[in-house]
């Protein structure tokens, strides 16, 4: 079988049914959650369209009380999981050359909110298991895909799921990176709070999201432009940043970073931190001092003394989130790292005591890292649809630092759908994924549910 030919025969409608989940805007809205849509309006209106693109194809769905849904495909006594997400991260107003909400293809490549993480990979995934569905051969497996609408938020989703039905016996989620994941970094997540007071400075704010590279940053100082204009601006200038100075009613200054993901830090440029550095030099406030001194042009921890790289790969530090106002201070940091690591005594201990020094209080919140056995028969034969329908004989089976969902059933492990070198801009501004990679995903899936469901 010709897998990829299957998915080309299908790709209008799969870029139809892309489009359609694409518009909707299903980002976390805690404003409009209420009974049975517990992230919101949006995030319950894609659910209902999944569902519909369930029903529409002749399968059996469930909704698991708008906290996720699945599709139950084919026959089989045991059950093969595919776990995906219809929620998507936030976007910002400027910076984006397509609509954030659609899938636009222009030229090679599809751009939008989701296209990559993870409608796009999803669907690719879906439509892969109707088409292995439609093939005679008996299975040893029915295909449940399954789809949560919190991932970017914590996936009290999935956690809920599976609290409320069965596990799979196994599974893959189409959420990160070809050609397969076998392991992935324990996170911390860090809230740290105090209160400090400052006669200078009103306000910093920035970031919206843990898992993001901040890429703006905002302070409301007292005083007049004359006290900082030429000190922000060289500064400015010293660190090839943009950003900007205005009055209104305070003084304010504005800096832009670069969003990334926050599981590659060194990828983006963090405005918060890059702001701290500033006003360091006008001011000893403890919390910027803390930030300045362990941030700055530092996203492996090594000014923090918890930097280490082991075999999932070396710590990553993003401080995703600052809000102080009237002297509160409320910030998230996300530590990743490998399954050497002991996450209290090394990192959480670390962080409690230096923040600690600098009146800033520590609460936590830990994962544990996710590692299958390279070796076994799951990510051997994944690996060997991979192989099979790309030629790629390169690329092995690799550890990441993301926390997927992979993490939230057991044999479970994070399969595709960026391919290797690419940057598909998750998360960022004109997300994008090359639409001939999307129909290659969504051939690699059905090669791969092949190999596994054949007896
Ligand atoms: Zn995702």
């Amino acid at each position: 079988m010709n897998f990829y030919n299957e998915v080309y025969k299908r790709k209008d409608e799969l870029l139809e049914d892309l489009r359609t989940l694409c518009q909707i805007p299903s980002v976390f809205d805690p404003s409009t959650a209420k009974d049975n849509q517990p992230f919101g309006e949006a995030n319950r209106k894609a659910l209902d369209q999944m569902l519909a693109f369930g029903k529409r194809d002749g399968f059996i769905t469930d909704d698991c009380d708008g906290y996720a849904g699945s599709i139950d495909i084919g026959e089989g006594e045991e059950v093969f999981g595919i776990l995906g997400h219809l929620d998507v991260v936030p976007v910002n107003e400027t910076g984006w050359h397509y609509p954030q909400f659609d899938a636009t293809l222009d030229g090679d490549r599809l751009y939008g909110r989701g296209v990559a993480d993870d409608k796009g990979p999803l669907l690719a995934a879906y439509y892969a298991a109707k088409i292995v569905n439609e093939m005679d051969f008996e299975k040893k497996y029915k295909i449940r895909v399954i789809f949560g609408c919190d991932e970017e938020n914590g996936s009290s989703c999935v956690k809920y799921y599976f609290k409320h039905r069965p596990y799979p016996a196994m599974g893959f989620t189409p959420d990160a990176d070809f050609p397969v994941v076998f392991g992935e970094k324990a996170m911390v997540g860090f809230n740290l709070t105090g209160k400090i007071d400052d006669e200078k400075i009103i306000s910093i704010n920035g970031g919206t999201r843990s898992n993001i590279v901040p890429n703006n940053a905002c302070a409301c100082l007292e005083g007049s432009l004359e006290d900082y204009e030429e000190s922000f601006n060289a500064f400015l200038k010293e660190n090839n940043a943009t950003g900007s100075i205005t009055m209104n009613n305070h003084v304010v200054l504005k800096v832009d970073g670069r969003s990334a993901h926050g599981s590659v830090p060194e990828r983006g440029t963090n405005a918060i931190v890059l702001l701290c550095h500033y006003l360091h030099t006008i001011t000893d406030n403890k919390l910027v001092a803390f930030i300045d001194d362990y941030f700055y042009e530092d996203t492996a921890g090594k000014k923090l003394g918890i930097a280490h790289s082991g075999a999932l790969g070396a710590l990553t530090n993003n401080l995703g989130i600052l809000n102080y106002e009237d002297g509160h201070i409320n910030m998230v940091l996300d530590v990743r790292f490998s399954n050497e690591v002991d996450p209290i005594k090394d990192v959480v201990d670390a962080v409690t005591k230096k923040a600690s020094a600098y009146d800033l209080a520590v609460d936590y919140n830990a994962t544990p890292s996710l590692y299958v056995d390279p070796e076994s028969e799951l990510i051997q034969k994944l690996h060997a649809a991979y192989v099979d329908v790309t030629n790629d004989h390169e690329h092995g089976p690799q550890a990441m630092g993301g926390g997927t969902y992979a993490k939230a059933m057991p044999n479970c492990v994070a399969f595709g759908a960026e391919f290797p070198g690419r940057d598909n801009k998750m998360h960022e501004d004109d997300e994008t994924i090359v639409f001939e990679e999307l129909l290659q995903s969504a051939a690699v899936y059905a090669q791969a549910l092949y190999n596994i469901l054949k007896k």
